[in-house]
């Protein structure tokens, strides 16, 4: 098999699309070196032999040494030097490059083959014993540190101690003899350490440097980094090696890197950093302070510094052309890596660069503009979960973070505040102009006008699907979720977290993108929709097939969800609409009458107002599909908690507090979520549909009046698991709208259908659709009864799931496609069986999912519906599933 592959001088036996098997640096060394661009000679030792490696406890396939030094022995041939020469010795440099690039990793060993004999060559060579002996200085440090495993801080020490006792301040006061002295020492440190010297032999070097690459595939912090960012430990990294350039070899040698464009505005124009006489790592190590690139950002940053372009032109002219070169080539914005030695341009890397989200729609806009890229290509150069940093205000990634604690990052955006533990609270603070934070154990639907005042919202309970979770993300709202490490304690108006303590009043900073909270107030960047915005997403909708709607209640979210391009309401939860002001007392007594017509005396001061929502809805839709959930309360929800509450009920009416305790008592149930809710309420009491389907009626008469566009809702049940429970419900709507029909002498053109939200109802599909005419996916609740883990207590241990690679994701946020999404494809093609021109939809929070939008695109579903702020990304999402 072959192992190895070799470029350099104009050629390669790898290229770009190797990346698999020579990783992405590996890959793109190979292709600029096939491109003709000056890259220092060299190998990539595969993918597979890591792979390899781990599955032979560590050791490495029989031909790989022979493919190995064959390989050595090409650079030689291309350099014109030998690995071990004592006249004119080769030196290496290796370093790892996984698939995608990797922090945790071994990164670099440079000038390896350096040994006592040949660091002689070197300073003849060169004629300079100074830059020779700090090189070996260098590579001694670097090899003990990521090869022999020894503590760095000993080497720093030895230097700082020969420093001060030569009263040296700077590295570069170090002159040939101190090195020497210093090398000396560094090698007894090694033999001391290890029982053995340093190793002398290049060969016996280069294996050691191979194996310590491979090794720190499986270090801890490259495990982390691979779990957090879902990357495979099955991908393997590759080794690159090349022969070393010195950007340190005096005054005309320079290292830098560079992005083609600028990648936190995404300007076209050169942007990077380079240091004259230094090594790679200095750079980054942040010692000295690098100088501009090119004359423009200099003036820019009002340095006084010399920029690239004014110490060597010639070089940077060179490099300027490469840049313009690659990014045509990969047609993408890059970040590269280069090293000037005594004049001559060498190019170490290329990559396509990181970006913010405004970069990027910027990027891709005006790649197409210069006809780089076609608009198909452009929509799926931008990553639609990026988009939320645009829509909402985010943190300064300047400003200082003192974090008190992590929880799940629920809702974009950021907010500061101060602390209230109550709705009450934060509705009082908004109305006497104060900005707080809403922070609660967990939240539910009595929260909601609490919720609204607040900049944001923080629980200590709950997972991504928690009531916080949705309906913040729903209103736009930052929200931090499950932050178990919150001992708040409402009673004494405080919070306890690992050793600190909040107080009501306190401000705090909440960071709904990666779920920190931070104490104090802190700097925020306001979002601005760009003209590139609207462009890519004006392509995007041009390349999509699936609709997107929204999951809206209010007209305000409705409004929003509008301007940021909804196409419909998908689901409106008319749970959400009872909470709203008194209207809670009249759901209450509802609740607890003891008999149909006190439930219906109730119900009659609900249907006004219902009324008044769904007309608002639907002018505001304009004649845009509108489907309205029917009432779906866990009941638990609703029921009175404080005695004040039950006081409130009882007046209402006019029924005896006692009797009433008793009854809120009775409802009371140990799995309210799979207790009487959905459909089974409806089931038991359907003149809470009829009046529901009443309000909808008179408002699609009121609103096809008012907009003179026609009115077709869509009605949903929700929580079916038998047809029969449909078929009930069913029957109510349809004398409903006969009736309404009859009193208002209109026409009603209306259409009846279900949620599939459990496996029953997705295995019994065929049959449910005779009665529905339409599904939508509640992959919420379809989760939850497909995993049997119960959406508000999954935070608790989820992470643990994923800490131990049990399940790759949070099967709640992202959708579990082989699981819930086989009960989506059963379900749609039974439906579609029974009713071929049945329609799909998807409304869970995974609507507004990338990952679960392509999937949903593959299943052939119409629509997918999200909450308001997500409609941008579901837009980009389905256009790129599509393309
Ligand atoms: C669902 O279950 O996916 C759904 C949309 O309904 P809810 O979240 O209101 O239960
Ligand atoms: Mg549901």
């Amino acid at each position: 098999a072959k192992w190895v592959y070799s470029f350099g001088n104009g050629e390669a036996e790898g290229a770009a699309e190797m990346r698999n098997l020579l990783g992405g640096k590996g890959a793109n060394l190979a292709e600029m070196s096939s491109l003709g661009l000056p890259v220092p000679p060299g190998f990539t030792i595969t993918t597979e032999v890591c792979t390899w490696y781990y599955d032979h406890d560590k050791s490495y396939p029989d031909e790989l040494g022979a493919q190995l030094f064959e390989a050595v022995d090409k650079v030689g041939v291309a350099t014109g030097r030998n690995f071990g020469d004592t006249e004119r010795p080769l030196l290496l440099s290796v370093r790892s490059g996984a698939r995608v690039s990797m922090p945790g990793m071994m990164d670099t060993v440079l000038n390896l083959g350096l040994n006592d004999e040949t660091v002689e060559a070197l300073a003849k060579e060169a004629n300079d014993r100074r830059f020779a002996y700090d090189s070996y200085r260098r590579f001694i440090q670097m090899y003990s540190d990521v090869v022999l495993g020894l503590d760095h801080h000993e080497f720093e020490e030895i230097l700082e101690t020969h420093k001060e006792q030569n009263e040296l301040e700077l590295d570069t006061d170090v002159d040939a003899d101190g090195w020497l002295s210093i090398i000396a020492k560094y090698k007894d440190l090694v033999e001391e350490e290890l029982g053995k010297p340093f190793p002398q032999d290049p060969r016996e070097q280069l294996w050691g440097a191979v194996g310590a690459v491979f090794s720190s595939w499986m270090v801890p912090r490259a495990v982390t980094y691979r779990r957090l960012h879902d990357l495979p430990a099955s991908w393997g990294t590759a080794v690159n090696v090349q022969a070393m350039v010195f950007g340190n070899m005096g005054e005309g040698s320079a290292t830098g890197v560079a992005f083609t464009r600028n990648p936190s505005t995404g300007e076209k124009a050169l942007y990077g950093e380079f240091l004259v006489n230094a090594q790679g790592e200095d750079v980054v190590a942040g010692i000295r302070t690098p100088q501009d690139i090119t004359e423009k950002a200099r003036i820019e940053a009002g340095s006084s510094n010399p920029s690239l372009e004014m110490l060597m032109p010639e070089a940077f002219a060179e490099f300027q052309s490469y840049c313009d070169r690659l990014e045509q080539h990969y047609k993408d914005m890059q970040d590269l890596e280069f090293t000037i030695e005594k004049g001559k341009l060498w190019m170490l890397q290329t990559r396509n660069g990181k970006r913010t989200a405004k970069a990027a729609l910027k990027i891709a806009v005006d790649m197409v503009e210069e006809g780089v890229l076609s608009e198909e290509e452009a929509i799926g150069r931008v990553e639609p979960g990026a988009l939320d940093q645009l829509l909402h205000p985010t943190i300064d990634p300047d400003a200082e973070r003192d974090i008190v604690t992590t929880g799940l990052p629920a809702s974009p955006g950021a907010a500061s505040g101060a602390i209230v533990f109550t709705s009450d609270e934060a509705e009082k603070a908004k109305g006497d102009g104060r900005k707080v934070i809403l922070v609660r154990v967990e939240t539910s639907p009595e929260d909601i006008h609490g919720m609204h005042a607040a900049e944001g919202i923080l629980t200590s309970r709950g997972g991504m699907t928690s009531h916080a979770a949705v309906v913040a993300r729903g209103m736009g709202k930052p929200c931090v979720a499950g932050a178990g490490a919150l001992r708040i304690d409402y009673r004494n108006g405080v919070i306890n977290c690992a050793g600190r303590q909040l107080k009501e009043g306190d401000t705090i900073t909440i960071d709904g993108a990666t779920g920190q909270v931070l104490s104090g107030e802190v700097k925020m960047l306001q979002p601005v929709l760009s003209g590139d915005f609207g462009t890519l997403m004006s392509w995007a909708d041009r390349g999509r097939r699936m609709k997107v709607r929204t999951n809206a209640e209010t007209p305000q979210d409705a409004k929003v969800a509008r301007d940021f391009g909804a196409e419909g309401i998908g689901l409106c939860r008319t749970e959400h609409m009872f909470f709203e002001g008194e209207r809670i007392i009249s759901v209450r007594e509802m609740i607890l009458a003891g008999s149909e017509d006190g439930r219906r005396a109730a119900l009659a001061k609900l249907l006004p107002m219902q009324r008044k929502d769904f007309a608002d809805l639907f002018e505001i839709m304009h004649g845009l599909p509108v489907t309205i959930r029917l009432l779906d309360p866990p009941l638990h929800e609703f029921l009175p908690k404080s005695d004040e509450e039950l006081a409130e009920v009882a007046t209402a009416m006019g029924a005896d507090p006692e009797l009433l305790r008793d009854r809120a008592l009775a409802l009371e149930e140990f799995n309210p979520m799979l207790g009487h809710r959905g459909c089974r309420l409806l089931v038991s009491y359907p003149e809470i549909a009829e009046m529901q389907a009443r309000a909808i009626f008179e408002a699609a008469v009121l609103a096809a009046k008012e907009t003179g566009a026609p009115v077709v809702p869509e009605i949903m049940v929700p929580l079916v698991g038998v047809k029969a429970e449909l078929d009930l419900v069913k029957g109510r709507i349809e004398a409903m709208a006969k009736a309404v029909m009859e009193e208002t002498g209109a026409e009603l053109t209306y259409h009846v259908g279900t949620m599939i939200e459990l496996p029953r109802a997705a295995l019994r599909a065929a049959e449910i659709a005779q009665s529905a005419e339409f599904f939508s996916f509640g992959t919420n609740d379809l989760t939850q009864t497909t995993f049997g883990i119960s959406r508000d207590d999954a935070a608790s241990f989820l992470g643990t799931y994923q800490a131990k690679g049990i399940l790759e994701q949070d099967p709640f946020v992202s959708l579990d496609q082989e699981g819930v999404g086989e009960l989506i494809s059963i379900a749609t093609e039974r439906g579609r069986a029974t009713r071929p021109d049945i329609k799909l939809g998807i409304c869970g929070e995974h609507g507004g999912d990338p990952a679960s939008i392509d999937f949903c695109e593959g299943a052939g579903l119409e629509y997918v519906s999200c909450s308001p702020f997500r409609v941008p990304i579901a837009r980009l999402a389905a256009a790129q599933s599509a393309l």
